[in-house]
């Protein structure tokens, strides 16, 4: 499995559709100050379902969403879409392209789709959980987050340990199943 696309629509500054493709192996993303490199990491981080605007540098969510520049209009809905090269069925889906978009609207509606039809992002999470690609997985490390991890505390270290050893859903369905 890996991550073969990325489209962005109206998200922080990709106000036209933008598609970057990745091959396996390798691919560094490289580009002036301020040219949308880690916009591009948010992006990502942001359909994996990621919900702290703060961790996005904005104050709200609304701010994902192309807010104009001098010559250009502000837009309403920012949709990003990750295209997961699934092949080899290492996620558990028969499926051997999944499409994973979340698209969010001024107006505050949010929807989140697996090859275009509307699920929960708790089935995002399901489908991702212990993979490596869920957003607080190690396949994404922003900075701060390699020294974070010697000054946790051990309680926290564990949970990095258990989301490598892919034992963490075991204790996220004990959690979904002690709440209901
Ligand atoms: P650096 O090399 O400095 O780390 P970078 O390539 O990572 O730069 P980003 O931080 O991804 O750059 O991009 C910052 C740019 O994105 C800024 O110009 C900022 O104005 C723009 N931007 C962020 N949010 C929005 C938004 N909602 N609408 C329009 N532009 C935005
Ligand atoms: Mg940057």
């Amino acid at each position: 499995m890996h991550l073969s696309r990325v489209e962005m629509t109206g998200f922080k500054s990709f106000a036209d559709k933008t598609v970057i493709e990745f091959d396996q192996g390798m691919t560094a993303v490289v580009g002036p100050n301020g040219s949308g490199k880690s916009n591009l990491s948010e992006a990502i981080r942001w359909v994996l379902g990621e919900q702290s605007a703060k961790s996005l540098r904005g104050s709200k969510m609304e701010d994902v969403i192309f807010n104009g520049t001098q010559d250009r209009k502000a837009v309403n809905i920012a949709k990003v879409t990750l295209v997961l090269n699934n092949e080899d069925h290492y996620l558990d889906s028969d499926y051997s392209e999944i499409a994973i978009a979340r698209s969010y609207n001024r107006n505050g509606d949010s929807s989140y789709t697996i090859n275009n039809e509307t699920v929960r992002l708790k089935d995002i999470v399901d489908l991702l959980l212990d993979s490596g690609l869920g957003k607080n997985s190690f396949s994404i490390i922003s900075q701060g987050q390699v020294e974070q991890i010697f000054l946790n505390k051990p309680e926290e270290r564990r949970t990095i340990f258990e989301e490598a050893a892919g034992v963490q859903k075991y204790q996220y369905r004990k959690n979904e199943a002690e709440r209901k």
